[in-house]
């Protein structure tokens, strides 16, 4: 036996220590203290310990545990066949070793068949049903004890009570992951800060939390799904020979099984599958940490067998952490184009979610309440898909000796105008209007943007310049600007003030739709300023619209109606819109009379990959013009989508989601029949 150094033994006994704390936190509170690659780094630690010295390795140690105890309030259930973990691979390197290992143990030398399984982010669940019907259901636990969480289990739609089709098993143990789909966990956050509840850091935490209570109607509530991966127990008349055919054999019996699984043949395919999977991961409904690789053979599989806590015939592929933790250095307060003012971290850059994060937002006064964040602090940063980065929590015990409160302004960091709240409205707003600076530049800068007056070259950077400088005051001074306003600018040229001036003039000739998204009257977008347009016809009529007449209109709710009414109330707006008017801007109004509702009403659109003969936005216009919303995302609820070359994830969302797909050249003859 080799003797273990003092300093190490103490260095492995605390490493042993934070680690449990931290898997009590995770695994029975459902409340992480650190980030995932926080925990992982000190796994790595201790295993790295344990590689040098193991003779030493104890049964305390996380690395020959599996998750934590079950919850006493919970009656436990035994598991017959033990449920493990799976050990990991976080690079190629570790992936090629791992295919080494399995080669070197099976004696082989040709390539083996893997399944290659999105690792779901969520908690894992065993589900018994003998001669076809749900018995029970059980969370992993500490692997070989679980929570009999039945009851929870049950109200999941997704499970199903009694298994379908034929050659129904005697004794079936299915295993799967539980997990909640982003959307709902966003809404449930949301709605839990509202009504001053709990809230989970991340979905995972979320599905095993909700799968924990004591009262199902709350599970019942949540909205969970499930993937089934594999069996546990399995009495039957035949047994499939391979995994695939197993999941296979799950989904005719009525689970659900993952669209992305594949079988690749040796590592090469693994590393393939990582590569594609990567790139589709922000675009997948639900979070995923990583990829599961399993041999399919079953019989390779018995052979392999396992060691302390993981299969040897397995391993999960980790993908870049979408937590982190770093340092909040600052908070700066913005202020927007409607006075909003929202606090934004600065934080120290850290890597997260694929790309370097050094600013969140962190929404408005409440939410640093609730966060109980100081100036100074360790925060966990969860940056999942396209989301922006938000500050998911403090990590309490790595507070140092001085923070500093975050105090919100009482006065507009802007204009010193009074800070005021409105109603039961979480966001404070500068209570300056027109007289802020900040809010006139985010005007001017919405005014402008190509979606709105579209006016080419009347960047931000010029538009702070210009406010800054006294050029303008307001969107209607842009059609004053001349030569000899624009030249005396630093960042202006003589050819740019040209192209600038004649940008401005090709602006004026507009649409009714696009005149009033441009206002930028709170709530209005693109969707509810064509309503607008379409029902009523004319900006008279709109402006002179009451409450009543607006409500009238399926698409607009109170709150929008209200912002409508107060935004031509307020003398100054009235005196722009004319000012505009004056100057030229000009649009047809809408006959109302032979009006006919535009064919894509009610339809959503997604366009994905390059088009050649047109651009995305002129082909968004397009589509809209003809009464299509057009989405970033492809859903159940996509009608139809326009695939150009490079089209990748979305193409084949929308393939697994049966929904009809265009070439570009298809949606050019489909146009046709509109023009
Ligand atoms: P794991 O989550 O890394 O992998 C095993 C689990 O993967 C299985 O139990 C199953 O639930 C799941 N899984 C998803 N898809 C699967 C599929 N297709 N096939 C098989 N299994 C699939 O392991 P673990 O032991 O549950 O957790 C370890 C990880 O949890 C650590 O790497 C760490 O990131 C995190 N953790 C974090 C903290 C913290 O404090 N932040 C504490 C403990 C653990």
């Amino acid at each position: 036996m080799t003797s273990i150094p003092q300093k190490v033994i103490m260095e492995y006994s605390r490493l042993i220590e934070v680690v449990n704390g931290y898997n009590y936190q995770y695994y029975v509170l459902d409340n992480p203290s650190v980030s995932d690659s926080e925990y992982d780094r000190l796994i790595k630690q201790i295993i790295s310990i344990e590689t040098d010295y193991p003779d030493f390795i104890t049964q305390e140690s996380p690395s020959q545990r599996v998750g934590g105890e079950p919850l006493s309030s919970f009656a436990q259930i035994k598991h017959v066949v033990p449920m493990l973990s799976l050990d990991n691979a976080f690079s190629d390197k570790d992936l090629m070793d791992f295919d080494r290992r399995v080669k070197e143990r099976l004696n082989l030398l040709t390539d083996i068949e893997f399944v290659c399984e999105p690792k779901l982010d969520g908690a894992a669940v065993s589900l018994l049903y003998r001669k076809g019907q749900l018995a029970y259901a059980a969370t992993r636990g500490d692997g070989s004890i679980g929570e009999d969480i039945t009851a929870n289990v049950r109200t999941i739609r997704s499970v199903p009570f009694k298994l379908r089709g034929t050659n129904i098993p005697d004794i079936l143990e299915v295993r799967g992951e539980i997990f909640m789909p982003r959307s709902g966990f966003e809404i449930f956050n949301r709605k839990a800060l509202v009504n001053g509840e709990k809230t989970f850091v991340n979905p995972r935490n979320a599905a095993a939390g909700s799968l924990r209570q004591l009262d199902p109607k709350i599970t019942a509530s949540r909205p969970l799904d499930i993937c089934a991966y594999s069996v546990g127990q399995l009495e039957a008349q035949e047994i499939p020979a391979s995994h695939k055919s197993m999941l296979e054999s799950l989904s005719i019996w009525g689970f659900k099984i993952n669209p992305f699984v594949e079988t690749v043949t040796g590592v090469n395919g693994c590393v393939d599958y990582y590569e594609k999977m990567s790139s589709q991961r922000d675009d997948l409904p639900y979070d995923i940490d990583g990829i599961v690789y399993k041999v399919n053979d079953l019989t390779l599989q018995k052979r392999l067998g396992f060691v302390a806590k993981a299969p040897r015939w397995a391993i999960a592929r980790k993908f870049p952490a979408q937590e982190e933790m770093t340092r909040l250095i600052d908070v700066e307060f913005q202020v927007g184009r409607t006075g909003a003012i929202t606090p934004v971290a600065r934080l120290e850059p850290v890597f997260v979610g694929g790309v370097t994060v050094s600013n969140a937002s962190l929404h408005n006064g409440d939410e640093i309440k609730r966060l109980g964040v100081r100036i100074g602090d360790t925060v966990i940063i969860r940056r999942a898909g396209d989301v922006i980065p938000k500050i998911a929590k403090v990590v309490l015990e790595r507070r140092p000796l001085k923070t500093q409160e975050i105090v919100f302004p009482e006065r507009c960091p802007v204009c010193k105008s009074a800070v005021q709240k409105f109603g039961e409205e979480a966001v404070a707003r500068c209570s300056g209007g027109l007289f802020c600076a900040a809010q006139i530049k985010e005007a001017i800068k919405h005014f402008a943007s190509r979606r709105a007056m579209d006016i080419d070259g009347l960047g931000d950077k010029l538009v702070d310049l210009m406010v800054e400088k006294s050029v303008i005051f307001s969107v209607a001074d842009l059609y004053d600007l001349n030569h000899k306003k624009l030249i005396i600018l630093e960042r202006v040229g003589e050819k740019s003030a040209r192209n600038l001036i004649n940008a401005i003039e090709k602006s004026k000739t507009t649409t009714l739709e696009k005149f009033l998204y441009a206002l930028g009257i709170r709530e209005v977008g693109e969707a509810t300023a064509s309503t607008l347009a379409t029902n009523f016809g004319s900006i008279e009529k709109i402006s002179k619209a009451s409450l009543d007449d607006l409500l009238e209109i399926d698409d607009i709710g109170p709150k929008v109606a209200g912002h409508i009414v107060n935004f031509f109330k307020n003398p100054d707006n009235s005196s722009i819109i004319t000012a505009l008017c004056e100057a030229g801007v000009s649009w047809q109004d809408v006959d109302l009379e032979n009006y006919k509702e535009a064919p894509l009403v009610g339809q959503t659109w997604v366009l994905t990959g390059g088009l050649v003969s047109m651009s995305r936005a002129e082909a968004k216009d397009i589509l809209q013009s003809l009464g299509a919303k057009v989405s970033s995302s492809v859903s159940t609820k996509t009608s139809q989508v326009v695939a150009g070359p490079g089209a990748g994830s979305k193409l084949k969302k929308a393939k697994s989601y049966n929904i009809g797909v265009m070439s570009e050249h298809q949606f050019i003859a489909f146009l046709e029949d509109y023009r």
